[in-house]
């Protein structure tokens, strides 16, 4: 067994961190003073892409590189601060010309290459409610997304067109334009589009940002539907600041870091933490073009001199798949502070980066709703490998029980499991669900806005993730978070994944069934199926440990990553298997 808390000191970080002491910093926070070390636009406002390239383009860090572009051909391309404001000053220009202005939704279908980030920013010079969409999409949660956010105009590639969009434009009416990315650079001529490389040619360098405010949406982003039809999450420029904040306190950022943020920008953490708040800090950002490879990944931290990594639970347990011989055929002496979202972190990933990167693995919290991380563990403070952390300064958490009568009470009780709700008042909450303003209300409680899903907060004021609400398995009258259920199987030498669910059973009420993917050297067989049974109760006590085992290949998880839970289920429950437009292909 490992122990239960990683300490740190102070002396042992290498940069001195920005957030050194929690505590205090709790204390004396406040959103107004942050927002001091923002520029603002010249005339009075905020716009996102001028915290994040004009106002660095206009000092001191003008010719730093902003972005470090890793072709798939295995080229790279670095942009200064300087080129990209020009570029995506080109892009507005582009973009006015086409007549698209304050508030039209503009969508971004492409890889991670140099024109989703003009595009991203240049859409939010012009005012415009920029949404990417996860290239690896097909034609139908394409075409979806864009009637429901009713884009007006669609930047893509040529053969992202050619394949997945020209069967679809009937079905959005409400799109004017598409802006093709030639492949190799070549003119595009499809019927119905523009070449964007043209229209970018013979726009001029100058442009001046419209006067965006705080309230001024900015960007809509859809929620990966892990439980439902996938729903159009509007926030604003204001949540800049948000992107600010904890850029600089839960990542740790400086503005000498080489930073890589492995999450697409078709997916919040990739828009908001893999372009915005890098830019906002100054720092080299490194943008892989490729897709995931355990090699290939290595070699970026180590040949790039990767500082700081936040990436995923999924990649993790990848690398970890992939063993740690691997891993020391590289070296990471520049990497400082490594990161995860978007899923429950087991301990033995967190202790994986103690042994095999030579620093733990951060956990921190957030959803699409939230706009940015809210809670997490942070570079100086001692880590409970498995916890998510604590709330950042300038959140405020909590765990509530929704009553019957719709009221919610807080639940002060240290280890009480409950959903986790947080105070009103950060910046980059979401204001609202592309038309569905009642789903929206639904969603708080007074000042509380109330997440979904389930935690407990620990005397220390800790939080532990338990489940999302609707994946809880209710048993003998116990309430079993899958994820405790699932980090207990991943200790076994032999599991390399897990995804557990309740089953209907008369007498409990459900019972826990794990699906359980091998590491690689292992065999299916009934004896590890009695082996793991035993393991898992031994671990977790009678009432907890699942009652059955299937071994699968592959479990099924969203492209961004996440475990879905419901589809196992749906399946041995004969049920409908609801949206699966976000299933990783083959699952
Ligand atoms: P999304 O909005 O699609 O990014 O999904 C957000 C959800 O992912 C959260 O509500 C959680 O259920 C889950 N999630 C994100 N980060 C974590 C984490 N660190 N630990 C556990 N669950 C997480």
């Amino acid at each position: 067994m490992r122990a239960a808390y990683i300490a740190k000191t102070l002396a042992a970080l290498r940069v001195p961190p920005n957030l050194a002491d929690e505590a205090a910093l709790r204390r004396q926070f406040s959103w107004d003073t942050e927002r001091r070390e923002l520029a603002g636009l010249p005339g009075g406002g905020l716009n996102i892409a001028h915290e994040a390239v004009d106002r660095h383009a206009q000092g001191e860090r003008r010719e730093h590189t902003a972005l470090r572009l890793l072709a798939a051909d295995g080229s790279r391309h670095d942009f200064s601060y300087e080129q990209l404001r020009r570029l995506s000053n080109r892009f507005a220009n582009v973009l006015t010309g086409l007549g698209i202005g304050r508030g039209d939704r503009l969508f971004v279908l492409c890889g991670r290459r140099l024109e989703l980030y003009l595009a991203v920013l240049g859409g939010f010079k012009i005012g415009a409610v920029v949404s990417p969409l996860f290239s690896a999409f097909g034609p139908e949660p394409i075409a979806t997304r864009i009637r429901l956010g009713q884009g007006k105009i669609l930047v893509t590639t040529e053969s992202l067109f050619r394949r997945k969009v020209a069967s679809v434009v009937a079905d959005m009416p409400s799109l004017r334009h598409t802006l093709l990315i030639g492949d190799d650079g070549h003119p595009t001529d499809a019927p119905g589009t523009l070449d964007l490389a043209g229209l970018m040619a013979d726009a001029v360098d100058d442009f001046d940002i419209i006067p965006t405010t705080d309230d001024d949406p900015a960007l809509l982003h859809f929620t990966s539907g892990t439980t439902g039809t996938p729903k159009g999450a509007l926030h604003v420029h204001g949540a800049v600041l948000t992107h600010y904040v904890t850029g600089k306190y839960a990542l740790d950022l400086h503005p000498q870091d080489i930073y890589w943020c492995t999450a697409d920008p078709g997916w919040v953490t990739g828009t908001s933490y893999g372009i915005i708040a890098p830019l906002l800090h100054g720092v080299t950002s490194v943008v892989d073009a490729a897709e995931f490879d355990a090699e290939h990944w290595y070699r970026i931290l180590q040949d790039e001199r990767v500082s700081i990594w936040y990436t995923a639970p999924t990649a993790i347990r990848m690398l970890m798949k992939a063993g740690p011989e691997l891993a020391r055929r590289y070296c990471f002496p520049s990497l400082r502070f490594v990161a995860s979202v978007g899923e429950p972190l087991n301990p033995e990933a967190v202790w994986w980066g103690a042994d095999v990167l030579g620093l733990p693995v951060h956990d921190n919290w957030w959803q699409t709703e939230t706009g940015g991380i809210m809670i997490a563990n942070t570079v100086a403070m001692p880590i409970k490998p498995g916890s998510m952390g604590k709330p950042l300064p300038g959140v405020e958490a909590c765990i509530v029980r929704r009553n019957a009568d719709g009221s919610v009470a807080v639940l002060h009780e240290p280890d009480t499991v409950g959903e986790l709700a947080l105070k009103r008042g950060w910046p980059s909450m979401f204001r609202g669900y592309l038309g569905q303003e009642e789903r929206y209300r639904k969603c708080f409680s007074g000042e509380l806005y109330l997440t979904g899903d389930l935690a407990r907060c620990d005397a220390d004021g800790y939080y532990w993730f338990v489940g999302r609400v609707d994946d809880v398995i209710k048993s003998s009258g116990h309430l079993i978070g899958p994820f405790e259920v699932e980090s207990a199987l991943m200790e076994h030498p032999a599991v390399a994944e897990a995804a557990v669910i309740g089953m209907p059973d008369e007498t409990v009420g459900e019972v826990v069934k794990a699906f359980v993917s091998l590491k690689r050297g292992f065999e299916a067989s009934d004896l590890l199926r009695a082996e793991l049974l035993g393991y898992a109760r031994k671990r977790l006590g009678a009432a907890v440990a699942p009652k059955e085992i299937a071994f699968s290949s592959a479990l099924p998880r969203t492209r961004s990553g996440k475990i879905m839970r419901r589809l196992p289920k749906a399946r041995e429950l004969g049920l409908p298997e609801g949206d699966l437009s976000t299933l990783e292909d083959g699952a």
